[in-house]
């Protein structure tokens, strides 16, 4: 997977470069405690360790939460600062995501909040189905 996002990796912590490195290891989402079984052998010992680390790479846009899952999925294009909408297509039988930013859903969502004043922070849209390969 190419990733150009090498000024944000080099200021992570050492806990959120190890959680980020598990998380680009599998196309699969990862829940905090799978990160914690696949971190232990590096010292990482404490859930909050793993949570914390999750939560500032969230708000780095390297990575995101899959609400219906609860569970966390390296962003698969994080160059891209457009990320207002992000659409996730996951596979219910393989458990593969993959992610899609779409501008005019983008557009159109904001369109429908700001007619009610609303000012849209974050939008994450989460499709289940099955992939082109099940
Ligand atoms: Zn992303
Ligand atoms: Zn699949």
């Amino acid at each position: 997977m190419a990733h150009s996002h090498d000024h944000a990796v080099e200021i992570l912590t050492r806990n959120q470069k190890l959680v980020l490195e598990a998380m680009e290891k599998s196309s699969a989402p990862q829940s905090a405690y799978d990160l914690l079984d696949k971190l232990r052998p590096h010292g990482v010992k404490a859930p909050l360790q793993v949570y914390r680390a999750l939560d500032q790479l969230v708000a780095k846009g390297l990575v995101h939460k899959l609400e219906s899952l609860s569970a966390f999925v390296a962003c698969q294009h994080p160059s891209d600062e457009g990320h207002a909408a992000t659409v996730f297509m996951i596979c219910d039988s393989c458990g593969s995501v993959s992610e899609r930013t779409n501008a005019c859903i983008s557009g159109d969502l904001r369109n429908l909040a700001t007619t009610d004043g609303f000012r849209v922070a974050h939008t994450s849209i989460e499709l289940h189905g099955h992939c082109g390969k099940c």
